[in-house]
């Protein structure tokens, strides 16, 4: 029915700037970072289950998530970790689906840092990976946010390497040059989505 391209890449790679030159052009995305927070929200059952499982010293005093205090949890304890993990997993998914299944455009994006990471690819039709040089994703999350070089290395360590991610990938946008050569590079892609998006149609 629905035609899905699943857009990752490492941290400040530019999903977040490719995403919205696909809006520009009428694509609508659903974001699995957002999702990810959306379900954790106060008055949800995950944040309820979280209180009950590992106490109340998970939830700030406004009611939400005590984001520190649940990652130093898990951080300590693997079967806290992996109770967590079959909690929010299959919420995360379903909400994703939901969202969706909610769009209207001739294809959708799922926008997420850990796509491959998280075999969300599954529910992807194609691939598209935003690729650039470890060095850049460096510079430019630094420039771009107030955090550490120690503290970027991790978040990249972390997630899958450059080689990992590229072997996956049904299409690339290369980033390592100016904003203006990114237009052209997702015009390219629109055409051709919206191509597959109409032969997956019949
Ligand atoms: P994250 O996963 O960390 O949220 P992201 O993949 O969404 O990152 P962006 O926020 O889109 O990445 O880009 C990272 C930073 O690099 C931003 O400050 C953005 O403005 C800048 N940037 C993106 N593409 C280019 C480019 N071609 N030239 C210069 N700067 C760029």
């Amino acid at each position: 029915s629905q035609y899905i391209v699943g857009l990752t890449g490492g941290i400040g790679c530019g999903k977040t700037t490719v995403t919205n030159l696909f809006s520009d052009l009428g694509v609508q995305h659903v974001d699995a970072d957002v999702i990810a927070r959306d379900v954790v929200k106060p008055g949800t059952a995950c944040l309820a289950a979280i209180a009950e499982q590992f106490g109340p010293s998970m939830l700030l005093a406004d009611g939400s998530l005590n984001r520190p205090a649940l990652r130093q949890h898990i951080f300590t304890d693997a079967t806290a970790k992996t109770w967590l993990e079959q909690l929010l997993h299959p919420a995360i998914r379903q909400q994703l689906l939901t969202y969706l299944a909610a769009c209207s455009s001739d294809y959708v994006l799922l926008v997420a840092p850990l796509l491959l990471e998280n075999n969300l690819q599954l529910y992807c039709h194609r691939v598209l990976v935003i690729d650039l040089p470890e060095a850049l994703q460096l510079s430019r999350t630094l420039a771009r946010d107030q955090v550490s070089e120690q503290q970027v290395a991790a978040i990249m360590a972390a997630q899958l390497s450059r080689e990992d991610r590229l072997a996956q990938a049904d299409d690339v946008i290369v980033n390592d040059s100016t904003l203006e050569q990114l237009l052209p590079q997702v015009q390219l892609l629109h055409k051709r989505y919206l191509q597959l998006a109409a032969a997956a149609k019949n």
